[in-house]
């Protein structure tokens, strides 16, 4: 894998091939597949009151842009809501053509599950400086990737994106050899070295790589901010660029970068912030 030269491509390469790829046939977007859970690490459906009639919408939490579809004659937002959000009333500004306002919505608590790691690399739970560098690269790297968004929705709905065992679930507060950690952003699901994996939506490729702790990644964008990740695999069957559809083969699983054995961790992001993934899969 070249995926250190890789990463020297400015993520503006990326966008500009995106941004050629010729429109396809897409299927009618629905607010119907994000499943409503108002906590940290949730998605908040907020109705904006804008009629649907108005064109474009333009919604921010903070500095962030938030996703906004319509439905039943207005405009919703689509709000993933950051773990480390303190439950309370929070502000949405909204600009609709040429009027301005902002929405409140409610975030409730919730409490996750502790969870306590060994990791026998222990280079891999404190790093070397030189692996520090590599790192604070890597994260800058992971944020370009999550700032960028497709302009349309693209996926209708969810699915696995391969059979295992759940062997994490999403938010887990995590130790490694009794260090505390940032909360688990995503479910991991084990299962055996060269398990394939499937995009589980429409979206495209807008970066793959070997980074430090997440091993052989690759990061999807399903539209409007609406991003899928995963990390650990032993293959990767997809490159910047390339669209897939729901069941199209991009990865196998593996036990690259900072793991106990075999699986994919996959997450699901939102307005650059990592929600549970279960929140949209169909049923
Ligand atoms: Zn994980």
């Amino acid at each position: 894998m070249n995926s250190l030269i890789k990463m020297k491509y400015p993520l503006l390469a990326i966008a500009i091939l995106l941004s050629h790829i010729p429109a396809w046939a897409e299927g009618e977007p629905k607010l119907a597949f994000f499943e409503e859970q108002a906590v940290p690490g949730g998605i908040a459906i907020v109705d904006l009151s804008v009629p649907d009639t108005v064109e474009s919408i333009e919604v921010k939490l903070g500095n962030k842009t938030i996703a906004a579809l319509p439905q039943d004659g207005t405009w919703h937002a689509i709000v993933g809501i950051a773990l480390t959000t303190e439950p309370g009333t929070h502000t949405l500004k909204v600009n609709a053509g040429r009027s301005a306002s902002t929405v409140n919505f409610e975030v409730k608590g919730f409490k996750y599950e502790e969870q306590r790691i060994v990791i026998k690399d222990k280079r891999k739970v404190n790093p070397a400086p030189l692996d520090m560098e590599r790192i604070n690269k890597e994260n800058k790297r992971i944020r370009e990737v999550k700032a960028y968004r497709y302009k349309k929705m693209l996926s209708t709905g969810f699915q696995l994106p391969l059979e295992g065992i759940l062997t994490s679930p999403f938010g887990l507060r995590r130790f490694f050899n009794d260090q505390p950690r940032r909360p688990h952003g995503g479910i991991d699901i084990a299962a055996k070295t060269g398990t394939p994996i499937y995009a589980p939506s429409t979206g495209l490729v807008v970066d793959t790589g070997d980074y430090f702790f997440n091993g052989n990644t690759i990061f999807l964008e399903h539209g409007l901010g609406l991003q899928t990740f995963y990390a650990h695999m032993s293959k990767i069957h997809v490159k910047p660029g390339d669209k897939v559809e729901a069941g199209d083969l991009i990865g196998e699983v593996g036990a690259t970068g900072r793991v106990t054995g075999p699986h994919l961790h996959w997450s699901v992001g939102l307005n650059g912030t990592w929600v549970d993934p279960w929140l949209l899969i169909q049923d």
